[in-house]
C-alpha cells in the first residue's frame, strides 16, 4: 500500500513514511492510494475476534509494510493494559435503536487514547523501518484532549521527545490540571496567549521553517506530528467504526449489512474522516452527522460548499471542538475534487490567503450524499445533557451532548428511522462545571476536584481513575508563551 499527498505533490511513499513524516513534503496531507475493501469473508472474520484481533486485522490491510508481528505488538502495547476493564470501545444502548460509542475508557478519559496510546507503537516502529537513526522531536498543539493523550502516548518511549503546546484560552480546567501534572523525563508542556487556531499556527509554521529543520537535522533530530494530521492518527479511528458495526451486529442489534449511521462531534474532522474510510472500505454506514457546537464552519460548509472562517471565535462547554481550520477535511478535499491535487491546493491557498474557499458544485452534491450537517448551541447542550439524564439516566460531557442533539434534529428533520450511533468523545469528569451547570445543580465550589466529587454524589456515577489521581499529582509545567516565542520554547526545550 502506497501513500500519495493531498496536495499531489511528491513521490508516494510506504505507511510507515508516511508515519514518520506527517506532513507531506509539499504541505498536503498523506492518505493511502487506494482503500482496502471489507469483503463478507473478512467482516465475518472479524466478527468473531476481540477488539485487539480486529484491530491487528484492519491495520495491517493499510500498513502491509509492517510485519504481523510488528503489528500485533504496536496494538496490543495499545490497547492490552491501558483500558478499563479491556474493553477500548464499549457500546451503550440509550434508547431502541440508538447507541453510544464510548471511546474514553482509557488513561486520559476521552477518545484521543484511542488513537494515541497507538501511534508511538506506528511511529517508534516506523522510525526504525525509515528513520535513519534519527530522534523523533513530536510536536503537538491541542485544543485540550489531544494534548493529555499525546503526552500519556509518548511518556518514555525511547527514541522521541514531546512538546505539547495548549491556547491559554479555551482548555477546561481539568484539561489543562491533567498537562500540568504530566510525568515522564521526555515531555515538556506549555501555554501559548490565543485560542487554538493561533496554537495550530505556531505549530504548522515551526514545521514550515526549513531552516529550524535543517539545523536540527544536524543534530540527529527530526519534527513530527502527532496532530490528527498524521495518518497514524487517523487510522486506528477505522477501527472502532467497523468494531462497533461487528458488536452490534453479533448482539443481534443489527441485522446482516443493515445500513447504521453515525452521528459524529467534530472539530478538526478527523474522527468523522476515519467514518467515511470505514464506509469507503465497505462498512454499511447510511449517513454521516457531522455535529458542530457555536463554531459552526463545518455545518456551513457542508449545507452550502462554502468554507469560511472569517467569524468570530467562540469558546465553549465544548472546547476539544472550538475550531475554525478543521485540518482533516482536506483529505476528503482530495476525493470531492476527484482526487486533483492542484485543486486541492488551490482551494487550501484560498483559505489561507482569504480565510474560505468555495467547493465546485459536484463536490457539494458528493459531500451531500454522504454528509449530513448541525450545530448545537450552549443551551441546547445543557438541556441536551440535563434531558438525556433526567430521562435514561445517562451522563453525557458536552462534547457527545452536542452529538446527541444534533443527532436528534436530524431525525426530526428527515424521518429517517435508521439505527443511530452516537459517538461519545470524553467523561463528563473532564467538564464537572458544564456538567453540573447543566443539571441545574447551584452553588458549586471553585476547585474542581470538588465538583467531580459533588457530580458523583449528585448523579451516581464514579470519577474515572485518571481524573481522581490528578488532585495529588504535583503540578510540573506552568509556563506560558507568546504566539511568537513557540520557536524558543522548543529551543529551550532541547537545550535542556
Ligand atoms: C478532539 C475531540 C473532538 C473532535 O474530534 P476531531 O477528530 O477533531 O473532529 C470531539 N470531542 C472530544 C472530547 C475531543 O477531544
Amino acid at each position: 500500500m502506497q501513500y500519495i499527498s493531498t496536495r499531489g505533490g511528491g513521490e508516494r511513499v510506504s505507511g510507515a513514511e508516511a508515519i514518520f513524516r506527517g506532513l507531506a513534503p509539499d504541505g498536503g496531507l498523506y492518505l493511502p492510494e487506494s482503500i482496502p475493501s471489507l469483503t463478507p469473508a473478512l467482516f465475518h472474520e472479524l466478527c468473531g475476534l476481540d477488539y485487539i484481533g480486529r484491530a491487528e486485522r484492519i491495520l495491517g490491510l493499510f500498513l502491509d509494510d509492517y510485519t504481523p508481528d510488528e503489528i500485533s505488538s504496536c496494538v496490543r502495547g495499545a490497547y492490552q493494559d491501558g483500558f478499563q476493564d479491556n474493553c477500548p470501545a464499549p457500546l451503550a444502548k440509550l434508547s431502541e435503536g440508538t447507541y453510544l460509542l464510548e471511546l474514553w475508557h482509557g488513561p486520559t478519559c476521552a477518545f484521543k487514547d484511542m488513537a494515541l496510546q497507538l501511534l508511538p507503537g506506528l511511529l517508534t516502529t516506523a522510525m526504525a523501518k525509515v528513520g535513519g537513526g534519527k530522534e523523533a522531536v513530536i510536536l503537538v498543539a491541542t485544543s485540550g484532549d489531544t494534548g493529555k493523550a499525546a503526552l500519556e502516548g509518548f511518556r518514555d518511549v525511547p527514541g522521541t521527545r514531546i512538546l505539547v503546546y495548549y491556547p491559554q484560552e479555551g482548555v477546561s480546567t481539568m484539561q489543562r490540571r491533567q498537562m500540568e501534572t504530566q510525568q515522564g523525563g521526555n515531555v515538556w508542556v506549555t501555554g501559548v496567549r490565543g485560542n487554538f487556531d493561533d496554537t495550530q499556527n505556531g505549530v504548522k509554521a515551526i514545521f514550515g521553517d526549513q531552516a529550524l529543520r535543517e539545523e536540527l537535522a544536524k543534530k540527529n533530530l527530526l519534527l513530527t506530528s502527532a496532530n490528527s494530521i498524521n495518518w497514524g492518527r487517523l487510522l486506528p479511528q477505522i477501527v472502532y467504526y467497523i468494531s462497533a458495526y461487528c458488536g452490534l451486529v453479533t448482539d443481534g442489534e443489527l441485522g446482516h449489512n443493515q445500513p447504521v449511521n453515525f452521528c459524529v462531534p467534530t472539530g478538526n474532522f478527523g474522527n468523522i474522516l476515519a467514518a467515511h474510510y470505514a464506509r469507503r472500505m465497505g462498512l454499511p454506514i447510511g449517513k454521516l452527522l457531522c455535529a458542530s457546537n457555536r463554531n459552526k464552519v463545518l455545518t456551513d460548509c457542508i449545507r452550502t460548499g462554502i468554507y469560511d472562517r472569517n467569524r468570530p471565535f467562540y469558546c465553549t462547554s465544548s472546547p476539544s471542538m472550538d475550531i475554525l481550520i478543521s485540518s482533516n477535511l482536506e483529505r476528503l478535499l482530495f476525493e470531492l475534487c476527484g482526487s486533483d491535487g492542484a485543486a486541492v491546493a488551490a482551494l487550501q491557498r484560498d483559505l489561507a490567503g482569504r480565510g474560505r474557499f468555495v467547493l465546485p458544485d459536484q463536490a457539494v452534491q458528493t459531500l451531500d450524499r454522504g454528509f449530513w450537517a448541525g450545530f448545537c448551541d450552549e443551551q441546547g447542550t445543557a438541556d441536551t445533557i440535563r434531558e438525556v439524564f433526567t430521562r435514561c439516566s445517562y451522563l453525557l460531557d458536552t462534547h457527545t451532548a452536542v452529538a446527541v442533539q444534533v443527532a436528534g434534529q436530524y431525525q426530526a428533520a428527515t424521518q429517517d428511522t435508521t439505527p443511530m450511533v452516537i459517538v461519545s468523545t470524553a467523561s463528563p469528569f473532564k467538564f464537572p462545571r458544564s456538567v453540573l451547570e447543566a443539571l441545574g445543580i447551584a452553588d458549586l465550589p471553585d476547585d474542581d476536584f470538588a465538583l467531580a466529587r459533588l457530580l458523583a454524589d449528585r448523579t451516581g456515577t464514579d470519577i474515572p481513575g485518571p481524573i481522581a489521581e490528578l488532585e495529588q499529582a504535583p503540578r510540573r509545567f506552568e509556563g506560558v508563551c507568546a504566539g511568537d516565542e513557540m520557536t524558543a520554547a522548543l529551543r529551550a526545550f532541547l537545550n535542556r
